[in-house]
């Protein structure tokens, strides 16, 4: 019989969020991300993913967000949202306590059709990340052959995957549409008001992320960083901003613009990080839990993946002895030999 019990770690924080990566594949090659070109061997089964999902929610968590690599080339992904769909609708079933069904992804295969599919099978938010307006930078981001053309048919892609997502019942100004950027020092710094005239014409929040030292492929280098305080200063000079804060948990610090059109996050990783109350437990393809997106190496689920009672034990185990605090403590740390890929570990 499963308990409810939520679980407290050693710095006392719950178990809020699943980040269930689908995949580790990905259509880009962001430079910042670098996915690798195929999956783990021994993907988990649709069986395993929704007995992960239901003890997650057993141990407290209120929010599943589905990611990758893309998660849109995960076959998995609409039998998984519809059957989850079901047990949040079934009295008794654990799934009944996930508030919020959210998906990450970077748009190139939202069509309107696949938009109304998602909507259907009960996804309640989608975050579309887009890394430039202008095409060539676009590209050079993504990872794309074919300069400023790609870039402007990646640009026109995911315009048209918000358009598909608005038309297809997701409510921007609720929330349920947001556009994450990753803002790397002088790569696509240029893009930062372009970006924001976009958010704010689409009536979407901005989610602009620091650049992180998260995995081994991207070559990452703290000159590189922009603070998210800088962002925000020149966002602000060009629109008047209101600071809303971060709640609890959250990893984005919002702001709005005080003439209502779209919305500011600002996920400050490196700057200011949140590790206080980081509230992520993360799954991979594969079955490995990550509690932390800059660990080395992740604890494997697979031999419980089977057995719910064994998998609610293992979390727990897991959740209750956690205390990485990595962000905080980064600039202590000797250079590591090796990190799990972000789309590995799914953002
Ligand atoms: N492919 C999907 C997408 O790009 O939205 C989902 C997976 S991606 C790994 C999830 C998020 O992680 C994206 O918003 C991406 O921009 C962000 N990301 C990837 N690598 C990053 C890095 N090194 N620093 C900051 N954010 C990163
Ligand atoms: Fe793909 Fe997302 Fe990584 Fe870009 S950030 S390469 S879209 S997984």
């Amino acid at each position: 019989m499963i308990s409810t019990a939520a679980v407290v770690d050693q710095r006392a924080r719950t178990l809020g969020v699943l980040r269930l990566s689908l995949t580790a594949r990905c259509n880009l090659d962001c430079s910042y991300c670098r996915p690798g070109a195929t999956d783990p061997p021994g993907l988990m089964t649709l069986d395993q993913q929704l007995r992960l999902i239901r003890v997650a929610a057993t141990l407290g968590a209120h929010t599943l967000r589905l990611t990758g690599g893309e998660p849109l080339l995960s076959q998995r992904l609409l039998p998984l949202l519809e059957a989850v769909s079901r047990g949040r609708s079934t009295l008794g079933d654990p799934m009944r306590g996930l508030r919020h069904i959210a998906l990450t992804t970077n748009g190139v295969l939202l069509t309107p059709n696949r938009a109304r599919l998602l909507r259907a099978a009960g996804l309640d938010r989608l975050t579309i990340s887009l890394d430039a307006v202008d095409g060539s930078v676009a590209a050079r981001m993504a990872g794309l052959r074919g300069g400023q053309a790609a870039g402007e048919r990646l640009v026109r892609q995911v315009i048209d995957g918000v358009m598909s997502a608005k038309l297809a019942g997701f409510v921007a100004e609720q929330g349920e549409i947001k556009l994450n950027a990753v803002i790397k020092k002088g790569e696509n710094d240029t893009q930062l008001l372009p970006l924001a005239a976009l958010a704010r014409r689409y009536g979407l929040e901005l989610r602009l992320i620091e650049y992180m030292d998260v995995g081994n492929r991207n070559g990452w280098v703290a000159d590189q960083v922009l603070p998210a305080a800088e962002m925000v200063r020149l966002i602000q000079a060009r629109w008047p901003l209101q600071p809303l804060g971060r709640d609890s948990g959250a990893t984005a610090n919002r702001w709005r613009f005080t003439d209502d059109r779209g919305g500011l996050g600002v996920i400050a990783s490196i700057s200011e990080p949140f590790c206080g109350d980081c509230n992520r437990l993360r799954i991979t393809a594969d079955g490995q839990a990550f509690t932390c997106l800059f660990a080395s190496e992740g604890t494997d689920l697979k031999p419980v993946l089977d057995n719910s009672a064994a998998l609610q034990q293992r979390i727990a185990g897991l959740w209750l002895h956690r205390s990485d605090r990595y962000s905080e403590e980064r600039h202590h740390h000797l250079p590591r030999s090796s990190h799990a890929e972000m789309a590995y570990l799914g953002g």
